[in-house]
């Protein structure tokens, strides 16, 4: 394992050589957690940005304030939300200048808007019938704003999650770099390292439900089931939808 951190903080050291202007993305699962902190031993400011969205589970933003004080992130927020959607936590924590939120209020009441068309038509919310929409409206389109004034960005991206992410590469180039360090670790190379680091997972990833299933994937609430261990990781999320076990589309997508 302690070669494969090595390997994994090489990339990043080649890609912070490579790029003055490079940050790396937080989603507060446990895959984006380790990459935060191998990415930060390698350059302890390199700036945290993270696309939050309305249908994040409390526990997640809980959790996201807890392990930005604790490792001192001083994360950036990005949300398509109105302002009283915004969680209180985060806001207490940004007038304590913890941390920043910058809300896409075009962007939110677009979502309102189509959220609303949808509900008409079809009587069921935008994420069961239209899934690909509402994560271009929350998660593509608020990741394209926060990697603008970027050349590069690092991901938590591993190969051995699902179906849709054996094919890539540990540095992409698609309009800006993507660095993947951790591409070839493992759930439980993952787990280890955050045990070995101390850093506490979000605690989704304990809970356990009927027949042993759990947690493995962790997205917004209406999208995220758990599974059992011999599923893909990521078999649970958007169950019952076209997308089941797919991609929200910020690794898919031109960003930039
Ligand atoms: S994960 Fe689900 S709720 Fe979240 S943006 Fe995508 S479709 Fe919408």
């Amino acid at each position: 394992m302690q070669e494969k951190v090595e390997h994994s903080k090489e990339i990043v050291k080649n890609a912070v050589r490579d790029y003055r202007r490079i940050a790396v993305a937080c989603s507060f699962g446990k895959d984006s957690m380790a990459t935060v902190l191998l990415a930060r031993e390698v350059q302890p400011k390199i700036p945290v940005f993270s696309i939050m969205t309305v249908f994040k589970p409390r526990a997640t933003f809980d959790y996201l304030v807890r392990m930005n004080e604790q490792l001192g992130l001083n994360v950036t927020v990005f949300m398509v939300a109105r302002e009283a959607e915004v969680p209180a936590v985060l806001k207490e924590r940004e007038e304590q200048g913890e941390l920043e939120v910058r809300l896409l209020s075009a962007l939110a009441e677009r979502f309102e808007a189509e959220s609303a068309e949808t509900e008409l038509a079809y009587g069921k919310k935008i994420y069961e019938v239209a899934p690909d929409r509402c994560c271009e409206l929350l998660k593509v389109e608020p990741a394209k704003e926060a990697v603008k004034d970027y050349d590069a960005w690092v991901c938590g991206l591993r190969n051995t999650e699902g179906r849709t992410r054996k094919d890539y590469k540990e540095v992409e180039f698609r309009g800006l770099a993507k660095v993947n360090p951790i591409l070839t670790w493992t759930e439980a190379e993952v787990l280890g390292y955050l045990a070995v680091k101390g850093v506490p997972l979000h605690p989704w990833y304990s809970r356990v439900f009927p027949g042993g299933k759990r947690i493995r994937s962790l997205g917004c609430e209406p999208c995220t089931v758990p599974v059992y261990d011999w599923q893909e990781e990521r078999a649970g999320r958007w169950k019952g939808t076209s997308k089941c076990g797919g991609e929200c589309g910020i690794h898919t997508k031109r960003l930039k």
